[in-house]
């Protein structure tokens, strides 16, 4: 461990938290402002930068906050294209994050903006059967500047600003939900990276007791569940979590989050040949997404090496768009490989460094044992 670790993170502190502590530490509490102005809207580096602030300020503050950003290990891809950045945190635990360029689709439209996919766990506790995140379970929970670090050292690398966030990468958001909702607020602050709430998208498996607390807190930003599975036989052979919150459970859930958001639930629906694509479970999948005004993101499923899935035929994919649409229900299908926000970052698996420096895929089950909230 480097010694600034062992200081607590500039980056974890809202600007509310900033004015208890200068008001705690003898200062006035407008020197709060100024603090955040120089995290977040200057992006200075070290604290003798903000001159601002008297010396025995700045000093107090040296010995008591970090802030580095995650540094930046590797970076994968092109800078025009999907771009993947490995991040190394405090205790040398590796985390992935996307950046998408503004030409790639979600839920259907071309966005305009650049997106960042971010992780909210080192690993995932509830192994879906499809996906690579979960392989070797959970390791541990990112801390609220872990999450805020990824967009901000993203930004600072490719001097682009990130204007739309998807939950999407690693892990379950949702068990991580004080933490994550600490990093929402941040990256959504006018003092902050100033990202608006409804352009952030928080992912779930679907975690329904969670979703009904998320639902609670007024900040409009927008829900997508991870379906996959139109009936508890077939989402049961999918995602284990399922047996733990079924269809009826999850519905219940996402009715209370419908009465209170503005914004329409996506659902994701990934095509997995003989598994989940059969005409009858679009007909279900249509009846409840219009249950709920909700719409419908297909996505092929992409093979992740060690699993055996595979994606339907492109026939079969266009037949189970048909049934969704002609039953009235509002859906899309981004075949392309990469062109779909979703596909970009559901691909992110749990790595490690080997004694020669060197990274590979974790193919070890390092515990199970989740410590969510
Ligand atoms: N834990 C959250 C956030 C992770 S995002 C959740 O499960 O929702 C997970 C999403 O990534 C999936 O819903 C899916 O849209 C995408 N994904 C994961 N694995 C994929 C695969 N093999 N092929 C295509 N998309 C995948
Ligand atoms: Fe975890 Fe989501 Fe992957 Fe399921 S899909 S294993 S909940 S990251």
């Amino acid at each position: 461990m480097t010694a600034s670790s062992s200081l607590r993170s500039a980056f974890a502190l809202s600007l509310d938290d900033w004015v208890d502590w200068t008001v705690t530490n003898g200062e006035n509490r407008f020197r709060a402002q100024q603090i955040v102005d120089w995290l977040y809207a200057k992006r200075a580096k070290s604290w003798d930068e903000m001159t601002n602030l008297s010396l025995p300020l700045r000093e107090k503050l040296i010995s008591s906050f970090s802030i580095q950003r995650p540094p930046l290990v590797r970076i994968e891809g092109s800078a025009d294209t999907t771009r993947k950045y490995l991040l190394r945190l405090v205790d040398h635990r590796l985390v992935e994050t996307v950046k998408i360029p503004a030409s790639v689709h979600f839920d259907g439209a071309q966005s305009d903006r650049v997106t960042l996919c971010v992780s909210s766990q080192v690993g995932c506790a509830y192994g879906c059967k499809f996906c690579a995140s979960g392989l070797a379970g959970f390791t541990r929970n990112l801390e609220p500047e872990e999450i805020v670090g990824q967009a901000m050292a993203v930004e600072e690398e490719s001097g682009e600003s990130i204007r739309n966030v998807v939950f999407m990468g690693m892990g379950e958001p949702l068990a991580n939900l004080t933490r994550v909702t600490k990093a929402i607020e941040i990256l959504n602050a006018p003092w902050g990276l100033g990202i608006g709430a409804r352009h952030m998208t928080l992912s779930t498996s679907g975690l329904a007791p969670q979703i009904e607390k998320l639902a609670e807190i007024p900040i409009q930003i927008r829900l997508a569940v991870s379906l996959h599975g139109a009936t508890d036989e077939v989402r049961d052979q999918i995602m284990p979590v399922n047996q733990m919150y079924p269809l009826a459970r999850l519905f219940e859930a996402l009715a209370i989050w419908r009465s209170k958001k503005a914004q329409k639930i996506t659902f994701e629906y990934i095509l997995i040949e003989g598994v989940n694509d059969s005409l009858e479970q679009a007909a279900i999948l249509a009846r409840r997404a219009k249950s709920l005004d909700a719409k419908v993101n297909l996505i092929p499923y992409n093979t992740v090496e060690g699993l055996l899935w595979k994606r339907p035929s492109e026939r079969q994919q266009d037949a189970f768009l048909r049934v969704l649409t002609r039953a009235g229900a509002s859906a899309t299908l981004r075949r392309e490989k990469g062109h779909d926000i979703a596909a970009a970052c559901g691909q992110l698996r749990l790595r490690e460094e080997t004694a020669e420096g060197t990274i590979r895929p974790a193919d070890v089950k390092i515990h199970r044992s989740e410590k969510g909230d």
